[in-house]
């Protein structure tokens, strides 16, 4: 074991400190970071000796990126979940290699990857990057979807007598006990929250994302069973019932969120419970559509969706709700996660608010706050810098130049 007195000591030297906390920014300050972890945070402290000393004082310095909602470990997603069926579950993984790579390289040092076709595979990524053996950001995941048979996070479309691998549906689950049986698997496998789906999806075949999925009694089943195990729990959902149903069974954030009504969003402010609006991927499914490559169903779930979505994302924010940075990465390429923040600035947010959204906020919504999303002594030198000030162009955000995760420097 490195001991902190004996770690690597580094010295950032920040020209400017966006400090989420408090929504100011700091300038001429010095980071210390001892191994993986930052130590100290200040103006005029002195360098420690022997410091690897990084000279950041053109640039802006701000948390690590964390995007609340990926699928990172989903390999080449090319828009046909039946390009799914020409892989084995290896062929995956590994092809989710660079995907990780582009994440962690675009400032994104943290994710929540919420769901995945082939169960387990986010597992196995997680778990190669934590040793070391490949490149990426720290993962949380969801080891599968918990869904009922046929929804939103099944693998539907075959005929059916089509028998599926176990992994396609690992998570499937149709009364209130079966639910809890999944999610004891589930952290069993060693999974980092549960991901639930309260209604239809649009890139599901023969789903209807206006529909509501599980029953009230099966989401709480599912939230009291991951409390049993420490976890918490995302619901995916697109339908005003869906959205509330999950809200009173006491999830942690609400994926999309996209027809949110009022009550919805009095409820969502009330119980202090996240949004996770993807505000910015309906540009890649238009774009992917105009090329022929998303399948006609999945654009007519589509249509009219994607403006309902920006406008209760701009209620919301004026609403007061709470608000993570979520894009649904995998739906636009790996590593444009950050095109989403000028789009949250564009439907209502301020750009300290969308920062926040992707750092103090995401990490609180993580239940990682005293080790994630903040410029803290304490935390995990997770650090990026761009050229210039993000919170005057927001857009810089697209464009980060330099990356530490844990003490280590990924981009300079
Ligand atoms: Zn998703």
């Amino acid at each position: 074991m490195l001991c902190a007195a004996h770690a690597q000591v580094t010295v950032l030297k920040a020209g400017k400190l966006i400090d989420v906390d408090a929504g100011t920014v700091l300038t001429d300050q010095v980071i210390v970071i001892r191994g993986d972890k930052i130590t100290d945070v200040g103006k005029g402290l002195p360098i420690p000796a022997g410091a690897n000393v990084i000279d950041l004082m053109k640039m802006t310095v701000l948390p690590g990126l964390i995007d609340c909602h990926t699928h990172v470990a989903d390999g080449k997603n090319d828009g046909e979940p039946f390009n799914q069926l020409r892989k084995t579950a290896s062929q995956v993984v590994l092809e989710s290699v660079p995907n990780a790579r582009r994440m962690l390289e675009s400032g994104f040092t943290t994710v929540r990857d919420v769901g995945v076709y082939r169960a387990l595979n986010d597992i196995a990524l997680r778990d190669a990057i934590n040793r070391g053996d490949i490149i990426g950001p720290r993962m949380f995941v969801a080891g599968a979807y918990v869904t009922i048979t046929g929804g939103a996070g099944a693998f539907t479309g075959q005929a059916p007598d089509v028998q599926l691998t176990w992994d396609f549906h690992y998570g499937e689950a149709n009364s209130p006990w079966e639910v809890r049986a999944v999610v004891r698997k589930l952290a069993h496998a060693g999974v980092d929250h549960i991901k639930v789906l309260s209604s239809g999806a649009v890139l599901t075949h023969g789903s209807d994302p206006n529909s509501q999925e599980f029953t009230l009694e099966e989401l709480q089943a599912a939230v009291d069973e991951a409390s049993h195990f420490g976890l918490r729990v995302e619901s995916h959902a697109h339908s005003a019932a869906g959205i509330k149903n999950a809200l009173r069974a006491g999830v942690a954030s609400i994926e999309h969120a996209t027809l949110i009504d009022d009550e919805g969003i009095a409820l969502a402010k009330q119980r202090g419970i996240y949004l996770d609006m993807d505000i910015y991927d309906e540009e890649c499914i238009q774009e992917s559509g105009r090329l022929g490559n998303t399948p006609k169903d999945f654009l007519e779930h589509d249509a009219e969706l994607g403006a309902a979505q920006r406008e209760n994302f701009r209620k919301a924010v004026k609403a007061g709700v709470k608000m993570a940075f979520g894009t649904d990465a995998g739906v636009c390429p790996y590593g444009t996660s950050g095109k989403q923040f000028a789009f949250m600035v564009k439907y209502g947010m301020t750009p300290m608010q969308a920062i926040q959204s992707a750092t103090s906020n995401a990490a609180d919504l993580l239940g990682k706050s005293k080790l994630l999303g903040a410029v803290k002594s304490g935390r995990y030198a997770d650090l990026v810098a761009v050229e210039g000030d993000p919170l005057a162009d927001i857009s810089l955000l697209e464009n980060v130049r330099f990356v530490m995760k844990d003490g280590k420097v990924y981009k300079h």
